[in-house]
């Protein structure tokens, strides 16, 4: 796992910027006057920002984006020492109105190329952990978006549309377009205008009158309510939305079926009804036609025997009905829910009857699942790549209405457990955030987990199955972690090809992954696209270096996958013989469950300290908490001690604070530069030979390479066979 994030294009140019809004303008114009008094050695007069902050706030960060600094500014200089707290997580406490000035002047900073996104996103989240009434936190925030949108754009609704970015990006709850328009006036955007469009209206009513949704949209065309609510509307209610008017649409469908109808007549028969009646996504094509949810279905046709043999167990019972109405589709749809980036993938294969998910990932960066479409709550089965929470770590909230089963190799469906009970625990996906039943994250609840778990299905690696009615799948290993899968798809002749995380490289545990290159699309992992390749050995060589020479060592390290490969290096560098190493907490558990074996021992009871031959492998790969933290603590200041972090580390987090020197220490500090994707070069060869369609997801690219294609969120490949 690499989350890595979507990244906004974010002005850095540096000093005033252009926008149209004249408050903005003449706010920070008058910041440049004021910059030119304070060098003169004046003083600023005593009034306040926009934010009620103090005027020298923005000065601050002007002077600050020129490489200066002023002492004399004292205001902004003790909330800027907050600031530097709040980013290394070192205050014992903060007060909303702390937070909010930090907040200020974080933002300012990043107008001004001071702070990148990551920065923002972080103290908007660093908020939602220590205030819990936030209302004023809402308030400022929906202010300092609309600021943010309006110095990149001019037109109120890309203004608009850019916010909708930023509301995705940093995590926030859902607000209405209306909820902009005071704080809009306050900075001389007109965001009223666009909010009275028919659609924006609509989008008000319903989430205003969430009671009356029944009565609000019975008897319009899904077709039309959706495109207009898609944009401004919280998942849970476009899902409630669709309810309603699916079950009008297969009881009125079923009034076109007579009794003499086949499955073939009754299917034409619907689908006839449903364009007719716009039960649609899009334009281009209705929803999928699954005859076993009309009241009274036609009877189906007998399964082919064959085909039957090719269905796992398990998959069977639920999967009856459908495979008898199964018939050849006519188009396909691969429809992109989780975007081009690291962090929430998810990836929809819609055919005529139904359909499959490949993966469904939950963000650690700002708890978001994959974007929403009608579709999701049409599919047969999940298939699950490999056992990181970036890709299964929005099934429990998936499974509050899905009734399906998901696949997954070897033992993800086992890691799943260890990982989601702990997300469960931990808090990840809904952090101090309240219930909302707007909020369809706040649905990953204890009953989901265990609805997860009672509904994995096992495959085997090169044992094709039928998963949903026409998708024969193959799962192939991808080498990425213990259980990562690869697959390739075959819906009645075309050929999809799903990496998932894959790694060509030999590494220490895997030989490399051998994927087909004959898909007529291929959907593959470009981590590492375009960039530096990796020297294994070299890091290997360095690890035994810093081990001979220090103890007791700390390896923070991601629990699956990660702390595997590092055991497996420890054992082949033959350290495992002549000193100590322990592995820890769910880190252990993961490593017994894969079956991943050596000379090291389970820290069955946790040890309070370390002695000078000890070697711990703990979980908390980012050093955010747990044992792998209070080692750390503990082994700080001892010169003979040493830390190894590997690994990804996201911005802001107290391993990334550790590597950039943030966090004091006088214990040798080392990175590991470890990979579990393919190296750039390798990607690169065995894209170039693979003859399909190329589709680049789960990449931090922006911009999409010549021959690729990289999807945006909720984009749409339609493929007609
Ligand atoms: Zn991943
Ligand atoms: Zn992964």
């Amino acid at each position: 796992m690499t989350p890595r994030v979507h990244v906004i294009a974010m002005t850095t140019k540096k000093g005033v910027p252009k926008t149209k809004s004249k408050v903005i303008r003449t706010l920070f114009s008058k910041a440049e006057s004021d910059l030119k008094q304070v060098t003169k050695g004046k003083l600023i007069p005593d009034e306040l920002g926009v934010f009620g902050e103090s005027r020298e706030f923005l000065v601050f960060e002007l002077a600050k984006s020129m490489e200066n600094a002023i002492e004399s500014l004292e205001k902004a200089n003790s909330a800027n020492k907050v600031l530097l707290e709040i980013f290394t997580d070192v205050r014992e406490e903060t007060s909303v109105s702390d937070i909010l000035q930090s907040m200020t002047l974080g933002l300012y900073g990043l107008i001004l190329g001071n702070y990148n996104e990551e920065d923002f996103r972080y103290l908007y989240r660093y908020s939602l952990k220590h205030v819990r009434n936030q209302n004023k936190i809402e308030n400022w925030l929906r202010k300092a978006l609309v600021m943010l949108a309006a110095v990149k754009h001019d037109d109120v609704k890309e203004i608009m549309s850019e916010i909708r970015v930023w509301l995705q990006f940093i995590g926030a709850p859902f607000f209405t377009p209306e909820s902009f328009v005071k704080h809009g006036e306050e900075l001389g955007v007109d965001v009223k205008s666009v909010i009275e469009s028919e659609e924006l209206k609509l989008v008000d009513v319903l989430t205003r009158h969430p009671q009356y949704l029944r009565e609000a949209v019975e008897g319009r065309p899904f077709l039309e309510l959706y495109d207009a609510c898609k944009d401004w509307t919280p998942d849970a209610l476009l899902s409630e939305i669709l309810s309603i008017i699916r079950e009008n649409a297969y009881k009125s469908a079923q009034e076109v079926i007579r009794p003499d109808m086949n499955v073939a007549q009754s299917f034409e028969a619907v689908k006839g009804h449903f364009e007719k009646t716009q039960f649609q996504s899009h334009k281009k094509a209705v929803m999928p036609i699954r005859l076993q949810e009309l009241p009274s279905p036609p009877p189906g046709d007998a399964i082919d025997p064959v085909i039957f043999e090719l269905i796992p167990q398990k998959l069977r019972m639920g999967l009856l009905p459908s495979v008898a109405y199964s018939r050849k589709t006519k188009s396909i749809e691969i429809i992109f829910l989780g975007g081009p980036n690291i962090g929430r993938s998810g990836i929809l294969i819609k055919t005529d009857t139904g359909g499959i998910l490949l993966d469904f990932g939950i963000s650690v960066a700002n708890h978001r699942i994959p974007e929403w479409v009608p579709e999701l709550e049409m599919i047969d089965t999940v298939l699950v790549s490999h056992g990181h929470l970036d890709h299964l770590g929005g099934l429990p909230i998936l499974f509050d209405k899905f009734d399906g089963k998901w696949c997954s190799v070897g033992p993800t469906g086992g890691i799943a457990k260890i990982l989601l009970s702990d997300a469960q625990k931990v808090g990840t996906p809904a952090p101090p955030r309240k219930f909302d039943k707007l909020d369809l994250v706040s649905r990953f609840k204890e009953d989901n987990v265990n609805k997860v778990i009672a509904n994995h299905v096992r495959l085997e690696y090169g044992k094709s199955n039928e998963v949903s009615p026409g998708i024969v799948v193959t799962p192939i290993d991808a080498c990425h972690i213990p259980g990562s899968a690869a697959y390739s798809i075959d819906i009645e002749g075309t050929k999809i090809l799903y990496t998932g995380d894959f790694n060509i490289d030999e590494s220490v545990l895997f030989p490399g992954a051998s994927l087909p290159t004959d898909a007529d699309y291929v959907i593959f992992d470009g981590t590492y696209w375009g960039r530096d390749d990796f020297d294994r050995k070299k890091v290997s060589e360095n690890m035994s270096n810093i081990i001979a020479n220090h103890g007791p060592i700390v390896i923070p390290s991601f629990a699956v996958g990660r702390s595997q490969e590092i055991l497996t290096i420890l054992e082949n560098l033959g350290i495992t013989k002549n000193r100590k190493v322990m592995v820890a907490g769910m880190a252990n558990r993961v490593t017994n469950l894969v079956g991943v074996e050596g000379n090291w021992e389970g820290m069955k009871k946790n040890k309070v300290h370390l002695d000078k031959d000890d070697i711990l492998v703990a979980g908390g790969g980012m050093l955010g908490g747990g044992l792998a933290r209070h080692h750390f603590n503990e082994q700080r200041n001892n010169p003979d001690a040493a830390i190894i972090l590997c690994g990804y580390l996201a911005p802001r987090t107290p391993g990334w604070n550790l590597l950039h020197g943030y966090e004091p220490h006088d214990c040798k500090l080392d990175y590991a530069r470890l990979s579990a994707h393919s190296s750039a070069s390798n990607l690169q060869r065995y894209i170039d030979s693979c003859s399909g369609k190329r589709i680049m997801v789960h990449t931090p690219i922006e911009k999409a390479p010549k021959g690729i294609t990289m999807p945006e969120y909720r984009e749409r490949i339609i493929i007609k066979t």
